[in-house]
């Protein structure tokens, strides 16, 4: 049964939660936030610039959080990295082959360390057809990383960036929760860390950081990041870095799931992004994502 791309696509917007109902929780201004949203959606579909955005938020954002809000910078680099190196990494899930096992949800969950609420790869479930022609499909969902990320268009402070590696990651010790991201997110990949914890059903889960924030930042406690800041999937980053696949990718029992690098012409990825089966989730949208799926 061929599934519509139109299908996939809902499957993405019925889940997202209304961004009004997420920033009334925030003690920042709403009505700023859905603007800024709207407004960097406009930004990726090319109706106004990045500097026009910039020029038409500037000061309701200085007054609003107090800072000088600077234009969106280019992508900072890290030639030390084995993460970087030229490298344009994308992920290709083929979705004939993703049986709905939820592996990559719970590796995913235990490789970040990931607390109650935050879960950074999702495998949304639905059954399409009419009975007796119907089928289960499964549609994995982590950040798409985007090249033209509305999350960090919108970021007050900066804490969010696009790396030139093609990673968008947060800065958490900048980050100050207001969750504009995760509103201007038309994926709905970020989460807020409202602080809960597995300690009770896994002692120690606290004592030790996850691998995204290093080791300086010490136990988990109410009082300190990631807690009070908003949390999405770096293609598990840290994990590139020591020259391995992303924790989803590599135990995908299905074989779901491609990683490389786009740059390349012959990677597996740049290959299987030009077969007839590829598009991408609400691309019309401008976002261009760097997460591709086969039909
Ligand atoms: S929640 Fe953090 S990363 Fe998101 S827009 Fe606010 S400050 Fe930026
Ligand atoms: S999927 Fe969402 S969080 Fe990830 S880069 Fe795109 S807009 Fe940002």
């Amino acid at each position: 049964m061929d599934i519509p791309k139109k299908v996939w696509d809902s499957l993405v917007e019925q889940q997202l939660e209304e961004g009004r109902a997420i920033l009334d929780r925030v003690d920042y201004n709403t009505e700023l936030g859905l603007a800024m949203a709207k407004g960097a959606q406009q930004v990726m579909k090319g109706v106004i610039t990045s500097d026009q955005f910039y020029e038409k938020f500037k000061q309701a954002v200085e007054e609003e959080f107090g800072v000088t809000f600077q234009p969106v910078k280019e992508s900072p680099k890290n030639p030390k990295s084995r993460a970087f190196g030229g490298k344009k990494w994308a992920m290709v899930i083929d979705l004939a082959k993703c049986v709905g096992c939820d592996t990559c949800t719970v590796s995913c969950k235990a490789e970040n360390r990931t607390p109650p609420g935050v879960t950074y790869n999702v495998v949304i479930e639905d059954t399409v057809g009419t009975f007796p022609n119907v089928k289960n499909i499964n549609l994995p969902r982590p950040c798409m990383q985007c090249d033209k990320p509305p999350c960090v268009q919108v970021c007050p402070v900066r804490a969010s960036y696009k790396l030139e590696n093609g990673i968008v990651a947060i800065d958490a010790d900048r980050c100050i929760g207001c969750r504009y991201c995760q509103v201007a997110c038309p994926y709905g990949s970020r989460y807020f860390d409202f602080g809960l914890s597995y300690e009770q059903e896994m002692t120690g889960y606290d004592a030790v950081q996850a691998s995204e924030y290093g080791v300086a930042h010490g136990r988990r406690t109410p009082t300190k990041e990631p807690v009070g800041t908003v949390r999405k999937c770096t293609f598990c980053m840290h994990r590139l870095e020591r020259g391995e696949e992303p924790a989803c990718v590599e135990t995908c029992i299905g074989d779901a799931r491609y990683f490389g690098d786009l740059n390349d012409p012959n990677s597996i990825v740049s290959k299987l992004a030009a077969s007839p089966r590829a598009f991408r989730l609400r691309e019309e949208l401008g976002t261009e994502p760097r997460v591709i799926y086969l039909k």
